[in-house]
Order: C-alpha cells, then structure tokens, then sequence
C-alpha cells in the first residue's frame, strides 16, 4: 500500500505512486539537493507533525531552498492519511527537493508506505550495533554550516553505507562517534543512554538532527518520574549504562542489546517502562 500526494493543486494533489512523476533533471535526484521528513502516522494521527514541519523549515533554510509552505504541507498530509487504507502504522515521507534551475519550482510531495518488518521486529527485539567514526569533531557544526551537519538533507549515501559497514560486521545499526570519543547519533536515528533513572541524549548543537522522537520520548519519561539531560555523551558510557536506545520516528524507541560485539546489561524492562510512557504521550 502506497499514496502519493503532490503539494501543487488546493487540496495535495493525489497521485499514482506507480507512474513516474519527477523528471531526470531534478537536482533532489541529480545531487541529493533537497530534503526530507519521515514522519510516524498511527491511527490516522500524524506523530509529532508539527515539530517534523519546523525541522523541515529549518533544513530548508539551512539549504537556501524557498521557505516550504506550511499550509499545502498540512493539505498534502491530510489527503495521504485520509486516502491510506493499509496497516494501523505507517510512514509518511515529505520530500521536498531544489527541482530542476533555473526554472523550475522546488518538488515538493508526501508518500505513504508500510513499515518495513525488519523495523517492526527490531522494535521488539532490540538490534546489535556497533560504534563507526564520524570524521567530526563536535564544534564543526557551528564552524561549518556549509557541511550542513544537523540538517535532513537528502544526502544520505554516507549513512546508508554506514549502515552497510554495519552488516559487514554482522551488526544491525551504528552509532557514530565524533573525534573526541563522544557520541553522535545513529544513520537514522539519535542515540539515548539509561542510567540511574535518568535519561541522557547529545545535543543537537554538536552537529546532529534534534530528534522528534527523543523529545517525546523525554517528556513521556519525565511523566514517569524519570529525570532527563541532554549533554555530551562519551562512547565509553555506553557500556556501563543501564540502557540504550535509538530513537525515531519509525522504530520508536528500539533497544540497542549488543555493542561492538559484546552483550550489554538485558535493559528489556526499562525498555518496556520507556516504551509504555512514550506511548502514552498520544493516548
Ligand atoms: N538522526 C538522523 C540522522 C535521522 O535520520 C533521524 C530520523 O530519521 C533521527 C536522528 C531521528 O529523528 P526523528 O525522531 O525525528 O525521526
């Protein structure tokens, strides 16, 4: 099950997702010069929409693209869901790309598609990871905008090929770590850390996205009397915590239940505990 809705036209024009739509020359396919959203819908309730369109902005902005209009994305949101009549869980992707210059408009449109199994597995089952170097130290982001780190720009080759690395080394996912031996976040992810009834996350000003998930997934724990910080986290932390965890919108939150080979600490019931008060956030 797929629906394919353009943003031109007043209500999200739907499209067939089995014909072809984007011409060759768009720059979104040409150089990756564009960006994207995956946005979690369950229940016919788009998860934290609002926060996914302010980052689309933001990510917009980043990459000089025309502000999106907030309005037609709403729309063209909309009519994916109504028109969706697959599984209770879906991903909605918003992809809104340079189009073709000079005279062209941006491509702009949301895609409904199931969820992958592997995902909907891992969720249940947790997933080997193993830590890969970035190449970044955590003051570039502020020094390089250009390198555009922290935005969701559809440049995803080295993240794809990151998670590729992984299955080399028999593992699932990654986690990347900055130069200084702290941590980043996952190809498609960010990366929380369980000690002591306190939840940690990295922050996003060392060159990562701000996680929709993670933030709800905070106040779901905070909720449940959990305390929560987001500051630097050492890669060597992650052995001795008592949970971790990737975080985003697709695979909720997903535990990480071996690193670099080696078992960590069985944090299945604080995954449960995590789980149930993410959860409760929409109920
Ligand atoms: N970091 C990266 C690089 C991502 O690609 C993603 C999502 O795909 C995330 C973090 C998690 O973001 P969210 O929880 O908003 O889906």
């Amino acid at each position: 099950m797929r629906v394919l809705a353009f943003l031109h036209g007043p209500d999200g024009t739907l499209a067939d997702p089995d014909s072809p739509h984007i011409r060759v020359e768009d720059l979104g396919l040409m150089r990756g010069d564009g960006v994207f959203e995956t946005v979690l819908v369950a229940g016919a309730h788009a998860r934290e929409l609002r926060p996914h369109l302010d980052r689309l902005a933001r990510s917009a902005s980043m990459l000089d693209l025309p502000e999106p209009d907030d309005a037609a994305w709403l729309r063209a949101t909309r009519t994916v869901i109504d028109n969706w009549s697959g599984s209770d869980e879906f991903a909605l992707k918003l992809v809104y790309t340079r189009g073709i210059e000079p005279e062209g408009e941006p491509t702009a449109f949301a895609l409904g598609i199931e969820i992958d199994p592997k995902v909907r597995r891992a969720r249940e089952e947790g997933v080997a990871a193993v830590t890969l170097e970035r190449g970044i130290d955590p003051g570039l982001a502020a020094r390089a905008p250009w390198l555009l780190l922290g935005a969701k720009s559809l440049s995803y080759g080295v993240n794809m090929a990151a998670v590729r690395e992984a299955a080399r080394r028999g593992a699932d996912d990654v986690i990347f770590t900055a130069t200084d031996g702290s941590v980043l976040e996952g190809p498609t992810s960010n990366v929380i850390v369980a000690r002591d009834r306190t939840l940690y996350t990295p922050p996003a000003t060392i060159g990562i996205l701000p996680g929709t998930t993670q933030a709800a997934a905070f106040r779901g724990a905070e909720r449940s009397g959990w305390s929560t910080k987001i500051e630097p986290v050492r890669a060597s932390d992650l052995t001795t915590a008592d949970g971790v965890f990737l975080a985003s919108s697709v695979r909720k939150l997903t535990r990480v239940h071996t690193l670099d080979g080696t078992p960590l600490p069985d944090s299945s019931a604080i995954h449960d505990e995590l789980t149930q008060a993410y959860e409760s956030v929409y109920a």
